[in-house]
């Protein structure tokens, strides 16, 4: 079944409490309507912010006398619930989250297929949950008598002196923000408001297993799979929009979209000046005839957005920032009213895409690798496209889809010499050959967009063996100052910045 147009909510900002406490001013990076929310339950008061995009944020919350339920993102799994719980096929994802923690406690996180992160307040409890990948990243910050918890820092930042934070073992600890956590990915925090207790159960983890499935088995189970993840995604009215490279991931992509879409489908590339993988994009759009739109950004503008993509997504890995600031721009361009944008990233990371190895044992223990250390890089955040109002969700990294390339043994993703075999192979009927057959290449690198920030600093003066350790402390350097410090990216010079750093030897 196709998702509504948009999510009910994006984010949000909460403070549960049993004595006093002000909430900290909701400030976010995503765009969108606020609604205030501020109940008196039977022991304790919540007072929330909800972001959202449509008028009202009616479907992302649920409230009776003793608890609350705030849900930002959405369900993918939506019919399997309703045949555990009978619900309405209208039911919003709020509703559902609420019948599952009825029927299942905390134990209701297991059962979701989603991209979202939820609250679930109870009695004196709190239970802040993640989806299994932490898509849409979560905070918390406890102490007795009051938890905070926001789908952006930097809506905690505000909230004063760490003295009486609790600590949550097993939880990341946040730079600059002391008494912050960030929830894990597939992980439920429960809390005790009363008392500042707070415990962290696993709702998913990475599979580590690998099955020595028959190639044409696995060839159809990934078809069958993503098929169903991209129908899962589309809008129930309106255009899809699929932001396509010309890489084999995003193709495959935008040609289930086109099969299964009762619409056109509509798809955008971004380029720089320096470099675009245009003419690649464009022969994938004309074999499945969507209405294609390319737009251009000149590279200093691009490296201008630094600032702006480490505010979103909230991140301190520089590939990461890397990767995500081309699409930072691309989101930033769509314009127009709010849309339901799929991509094709992430497929990399369960295929080793991009380690380009040969050797199975090594490309095996590098998936499992970045399967076990993804957390946290907040790489699939829907920041990135909400700062524009949009909303992106990435069918490889669907609870199902992601599971079952993992668990592929590394012959069936490299094979015959090719990364991504399996998927390849999956898609053949779909696509150009040219398009079936074309190696990987990285947003980062299909941008020019590694060039031309290595430029920048080089030109600040810094040796090649110190170009990787200025970036780092760039991205350092920007989250502390839009982060942590609350500076906003419009007014931070990327140059000066370089400058300092690489004049300074550091920050
Ligand atoms: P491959 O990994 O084989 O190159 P790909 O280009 O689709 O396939 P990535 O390079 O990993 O995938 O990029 C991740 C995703 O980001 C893409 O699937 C696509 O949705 C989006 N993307 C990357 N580059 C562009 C671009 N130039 N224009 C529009 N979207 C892009
Ligand atoms: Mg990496
Ligand atoms: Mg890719
Ligand atoms: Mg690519």
């Amino acid at each position: 079944m196709a998702q509504t147009h948009l999510p009910a909510a994006y984010g949000f900002l909460a403070s549960a409490h049993t004595s006093g406490g002000r909430m900290p001013a909701a400030v976010f990076a995503t765009l969108g309507r606020q609604t205030l929310l501020a109940e008196r339950l039977r022991a304790q008061t919540v007072d929330a912010v909800l972001v959202h995009p449509g008028s009202d944020a009616d479907g992302a919350y649920t409230t009776d006398g003793d608890s609350l339920l705030l849900f930002a993102g959405e369900i993918y799994n939506r019919e399997e619930i309703h045949g555990t719980l009978g619900t309405e096929e209208s039911a919003s994802d709020a509703v559902l989250v609420t019948g599952l923690i009825e029927k299942y406690g905390l134990h209701a996180f297991r059962m979701i297929n989603g991209r979202y992160a939820a609250l679930a307040v109870s009695g004196t409890r709190v239970l802040a949950a993640t989806d299994h990948a932490g898509s849409v990243p979560l905070y918390v910050r406890v102490e007795p008598g009051r938890v905070l918890a926001a789908t952006e820092v930097k809506a905690l930042a505000g909230a004063g002196p760490a003295g009486r934070c609790a600590p949550v073992l097993g939880a990341r600890r946040v730079r600059g923000l002391p008494g912050l956590h960030q929830v894990p990915a597939g992980a439920v925090v429960d809390i005790g408001v009363d008392t500042g207790s707070a415990a962290v159960h696993r709702t998913w983890l990475p599979p580590v297993h690998r099955c020595l499935t028959e190639p044409d088995d696995a060839v159809n189970a990934v078809r069958a799979a993503l098929d169903k993840a991209v129908v899962r995604r589309l809008p129930a009215a309106g255009r899809p929009l699929v932001v396509l490279s010309g890489g084999i991931d995003s193709s495959a992509v935008a040609a289930l979209t086109a099969g299964a879409s009762a619409t056109r489908t509509d798809t955008l590339s971004m380029g720089t000046d320096v470099s675009n993988e245009f003419p690649q994009a464009r022969v994938v759009a004309e074999h499945l005839g969507s209405d294609h739109r390319e737009m251009t950004v000149e590279s200093g503008e691009l490296l201008a957005l630094l600032p702006h993509t480490v505010h979103a997504a909230e991140s301190l890995d520089p590939e990461v920032i890397e990767y995500l600031l081309p699409l930072t721009a691309m989101y930033r361009c769509i314009g127009g009213p709010p849309r339901r944008v799929l991509t094709g990233y992430g497929a990399d990371i369960p295929l080793g895409g991009m380690h380009r190895e040969d050797r199975l044992p090594n490309l095996d223990a590098a998936v499992a690798l970045d399967m076990d250390s993804f957390d946290g890089l907040n790489e699939m955040s829907p920041v990135l496209s909400a700062v524009s109002g949009h909303w992106s969700t990435h069918p490889y990294w669907d609870r199902e889809v992601l599971e079952l390339l993992t668990s592929l043994e590394s012959g069936l993703k490299r094979r015959f010499g090719r990364d991504k075999w399996v998927l390849r192979a999956s898609v053949s009927d779909l696509l150009p050959t040219e398009t079936v057959t074309r190696p990987k290449l990285g947003v980062h690198e299909g941008s020019g967009t590694t060039a031309s920030f290595s430029l920048l600093v080089r030109r600040a003066g810094a040796g090649e063996e110190d170009i990787a350790s200025v970036k780092a402390q760039v991205v350092r350097h920007l989250f502390d100052r839009t982060v942590v410090g609350g500076e906003q990216p419009d007014d931070i010079d990327i140059e000066d910045v370089i400058d300092k750093i690489v004049g300074g030897g550091g920050t």
